[in-house]
C-alpha cells in the first residue's frame, strides 16, 4: 500500500538547492490534505548534517543514502538510490525539481518503475473526490492548460520548476533520520566523472535575486540593457528580461522570465518596456511588488503592476538611479 509525499533533494556541492526547499512546501499542503507524512531523500556524500534543514521547511522523515561514489550526480548511481527507496518505500507521490539533473533522473524512474511522470508542473493539488494528484502543466505551446491524473500506477511522480512553488518554514527543529542502503546495479560505476568543470559567471541566478530588473523590447538594444547596470548596482538587483529581448539577441537566454523562461518571485521585479504578454506573467506574476514603466498606459503589464509609471523608460531609469544613490549617501 503505497503512501506519503516523497521530495528528491538537490544538492551540489553539499549545498542544498532551493528547489527542494520550495518542493517539501508543497508536498507538506498535499501531506496534510491526504492525512500522510513528507519525506526527503538526501542523496550523497556526507550529506546527513543537512537532514534538519529539511524538517524546517515541511518534512517529518529524511532518508539519508550516502556513499562516496555519490559525491556528485551520475544518472545510474542516483537512480539506483531513488529506486531503491522508491521500492522499499512505496511513496504515494515523488517530486523533482524541473532541474538538469531532476529532469534526468525522473524519467529515469518513470521508466524503471513504470509508472507515469508529469513535466515542469506549474500547479500540484489533490482531487478532494479521488484523492488522487492532480498535476497542472502548460500543454500545447503554452495555449492552454493542462491537468494530468496517474490513476493506475505507483508511485505518482512530478518534477516542478525552480521558483514556482513557495518554500514554508514551520516551528519544528527536527524529525525522523533514516539512514540506508542500496545495492548499485553495476558494481563499478558505468560512467567516470573525470572532472566538473564549472562556469564562471558573476551573475546570481534569477530565481534566487531579491531584486529584479526587466527590461523588454522598449529596451531598444543591448546598449539598453548596458544601460541599467547602474541602477542594478544602486539596488543590489539582477538584471532580467522578456523572451522578446532574449530573442533579439540582446541578452542571455539564462536571464529571461517566463513560460519557457525562469519562474522569479522576487521582493521587487521592475518591469521596464515590456509589455506583458501572457507568457512573461507566468513566470512573474507572484512577485511581492511589481512597478512597471511602459509608454503605453494601455499595456497588460499595469494590470498586475502594484505601482506604475506612464513614460519613456530613457528618461526614467537615469532619473531612478540618481534618486536611489542620493537616498543612499
Ligand atoms: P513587446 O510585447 O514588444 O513590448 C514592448 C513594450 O515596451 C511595449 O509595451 C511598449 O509600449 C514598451 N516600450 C517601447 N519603448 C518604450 C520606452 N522607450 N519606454 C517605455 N516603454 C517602452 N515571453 C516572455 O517574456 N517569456 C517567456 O517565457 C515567453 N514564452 C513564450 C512561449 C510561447 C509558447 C509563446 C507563443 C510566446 C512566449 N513569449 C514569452 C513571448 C510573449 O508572447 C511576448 O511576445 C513577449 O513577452 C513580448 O516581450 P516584450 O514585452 O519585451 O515586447
Amino acid at each position: 500500500m503505497s503512501k506519503d509525499i516523497y521530495v528528491f533533494i538537490e544538492q551540489r556541492d553539499n549545498k542544498l538547492e532551493k528547489v527542494g526547499i520550495e518542493l517539501l512546501g508543497k508536498a507538506r499542503e498535499l501531506a496534510d490534505d491526504l492525512g500522510q507524512e513528507v519525506v526527503g531523500m538526501l542523496i550523497g556524500e556526507n550529506v546527513k548534517g543537512e537532514a534538519n534543514i529539511l524538517f524546517r521547511h515541511g518534512a517529518d522523515k529524511v532518508i539519508v543514502v550516502e556513499d562516496p561514489r555519490l559525491k556528485e550526480y551520475l544518472s545510474e548511481d542516483y537512480a539506483d538510490m531513488v529506486y531503491g527507496i522508491i521500492e522499499k518505500y512505496e511513496p504515494e507521490i515523488v517530486l523533482f525539481g524541473a532541474t538538469s539533473i531532476g529532469r534526468d533522473l525522473a524519467p529515469n524512474l518513470a521508466a524503471r518503475v513504470h509508472t507515469g511522470l508529469t513535466a515542469d508542473c506549474t500547479k500540484l493539488e489533490i482531487d478532494p473526490e479521488s484523492k488522487l494528484l492532480m498535476m497542472t502543466r502548460p500543454a500545447f505551446g503554452g495555449n492552454l492548460m493542462a491537468t494530468i491524473v496517474c490513476e493506475n500506477f505507483r508511485p505518482q511522480m512530478a518534477t516542478v520548476r525552480p521558483g514556482v512553488m513557495p518554500s514554508i518554514e514551520v516551528d519544528k527543529a527536527d524529525g525522523e533520520v533514516i539512514e540506508d542502503k542500496f545495492e548499485f546495479s553495476h558494481k563499478e560505476p558505468i560512467v567516470h566523472l573525470r572532472e566538473v568543470l564549472k562556469i564562471e559567471s558573476t551573475k546570481k541566478d534569477i530565481t534566487e535575486a531579491n531584486i529584479l530588473i526587466s527590461g523588454g523590447r522598449g529596451m531598444g538594444g543591448p546598449e539598453g540593457f548596458d544601460a541599467l547596470n547602474g541602477l542594478a548596482k544602486e539596488l543590489g538587483a539582477e538584471i532580467a528580461s522578456s523572451r522578446a529581448a532574449v530573442d533579439s539577441g540582446w541578452i542571455e537566454k539564462s536571464q529571461q522570465v517566463g513560460q519557457t523562461g525562469k519562474t522569479v518571485r522576487p521582493e521587487l521585479y521592475l518591469a521596464l518596456g515590456i509589455s506583458g504578454a501572457i507568457q512573461h506573467l507566468a513566470g512573474m506574476e507572484d512577485s511581492d511588488l511589481i512597478i512597471a514603466v511602459n509608454k503605453d498606459d494601455g499595456a497588460p503589464i499595469f494590470d498586475v503592476a502594484d505601482l506604475g509609471v506612464v513614460g519613456d523608460l530613457n528618461a526614467i531609469v537615469p532619473k531612478l538611479e540618481e534618486l536611489v544613490r542620493k537616498e543612499r549617501e
